[in-house]
């Protein structure tokens, strides 16, 4: 069988970002093929843990991946900080003769922007609307590469490597079934040290945020790679919780057009013709010139201009998110730009370095936390979503009642289709299929 139907039957999707199904994504020949490590969300330790402990199969599958997609250039982006996980990966290199090279990049954020990454080893700007494959590239979340070389061994996506931080009893790293509660997924952590909380699912800057009275009901999917816990009145969790109509208010009234907002924006600095602070202005405008509006289809939602730029404290993200969704119920999509792209002379000047951007995220207290050996969670009953990530939804193979076991296909896509197959990450008894299928073990159902 060829390694892209092992791919699309294991159901491996991006394990970095919104979970691309891979089949589909490395179905492709390229020049470069670029390989996601620098962990680009402040805080989170998840892939450091999975390059020293997964390093043989990261190098392994990369050069098979290599072949695949026909690349000459075989790239393992990495940050220079973190040295024990360079010299380990240098080490394996030597070890199975591997031609793999390590590119080197700061401590910035966001250097796990695919477009930045992409930028920074090739030189080239990737178009508005684009993808890496424009300028001959392909790039994968190291995550990703792990799953790849299970799908080899015919072992489908079924777990999921966690880091749960921020205010818990025992920051840890855990291995987790797919589809498990993220309640269980704290209590692994020794509890919240907090009464009430709320849950960062995500890194601080692009993640999503649920109370604590929701972690029973939220279930681990393919791409959550960690939890951060935090005070339910922390400064992030008031960022991005402000509603739109206070947002807008505040735009009309506040934004001082410093332009700081597009001077730090990574898109704009890689030529793309994003400028959210004409955006903010054209909202205090009493007719709204929708070209300047387009621009928001551009914006990634890194939060750079929301969390960092902005002295006003405003939010230039969320003003975006909300323009995107009104320009999409219109049918307007972002259009293809030209590849004649040029980056703006001040990108190599205007990076973020992740420690200030900690600490205006307030969350320096977190930075560091020691993490407690990786525990092998199981659980009784996982709740696992049949969409799981952009594209369609898996379509059901199984009925209420039916005995499944670990590694089951359960949810299923055509093989040309956006989307991702599902199986059952544990054994058990199917007691609901609606979006989602509930397993509960054997022996435990009541
Ligand atoms: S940084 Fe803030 S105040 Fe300055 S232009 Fe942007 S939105 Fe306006
Ligand atoms: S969130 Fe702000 S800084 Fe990030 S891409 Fe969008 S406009 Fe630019």
């Amino acid at each position: 069988m060829d390694l892209l139907q092992k791919i699309y039957e294991a159901g491996v999707v991006g394990a970095g970002g919104a979970g691309f199904p891979t089949h589909i994504k490395l179905n492709c020949k390229v020049e470069y093929f670029i390989i996601n490590a620098a962990e680009c969300e402040p805080l989170l330790n998840t892939d450091k843990y999975i390059m020293m402990n997964k390093g043989r199969e990261i190098i392994s599958t990369v050069v098979e991946i290599g072949k695949l997609v026909g690349a000459k250039k075989l790239i393992i982006a990495i940050k220079g900080k973190n040295i024990k996980e360079i010299n380990h990966l240098k080490e394996l290199n030597e070890i199975l003769g591997s031609k793999i090279s390590l590119f080197i990049m700061g401590d910035y954020y966001p250097a796990g922007d695919e477009q930045m990454m992409v930028y920074e080893i090739t030189g080239k700007s990737i178009p508005e609307a684009g993808i890496p494959l424009d300028v001959g590239a392909v790039v994968s979340n190291v995550g990703t590469i792990v799953s790849i070389y299970d799908a080899m061994k015919d072992k489908p996506v079924v777990d999921r490597y966690l880091t749960v931080i921020g205010e818990v009893k025992t920051p840890t790293m855990i291995k987790v079934p797919i589809g498990i509660s993220i309640k269980e997924c704290i209590e692994a952590a020794g509890g919240s040290t907090l009464k009430e909380y709320a849950i960062i699912i995500g890194g601080p800057m692009m993640g999503t945020i649920i109370d604590d009275h929701e972690a029973e009901k939220y279930h681990i999917k393919k791409m959550d790679g960690s939890l951060i816990i935090v005070p339910k009145d922390h400064y992030v969790v008031e960022r991005k919780r402000k509603p739109i109509e206070k947002i807008m208010n505040e735009t009309k009234t506040a934004c001082i057009q410093c332009r700081y907002c597009t001077d730090l924006c990574h898109r704009y600095l890689l030529g793309h013709q994003l400028r959210p602070h004409k955006i903010m202005r054209n909202i205090g405008m009493s007719e709204h010139d929708e070209e300047i509006m387009k621009e928001a289809l551009l914006c990634c939602e890194c939060g750079i201009c929301e969390i960092y730029a902005c002295p006003m404290g405003l939010s230039p993200r969320l003003v975006n998110v909300y323009i995107k969704n009104e320009l999409n119920k219109k049918g307007i999509r972002p259009k293809k730009g030209s590849s004649d792209i040029v980056s703006r002379d001040m990108i190599e000047y205007r990076r973020i370095p992740s420690y200030r951007l900690i600490s205006r995220l307030d969350m320096l207290k977190y930075y560091g936390q020691p993490l407690e050996a990786c525990k092998d969670l199981t659980t009784e009953k996982v709740t696992i979503y049949l969409k799981q990530h952009i594209g369609k939804p898996a379509n059901s193979v199984v009925d209420v009642g039916d005995l499944v076991l670990k590694g089951q296909l359960i949810g299923k896509v055509e093989r040309n289709d956006m989307g991702a197959n599902i199986h059952a990450s544990m054994e058990g008894t199917v007691l609901e299929v609606s979006d989602k299928v509930t397993i509960k073990s054997n022996g435990v159902i009541s």
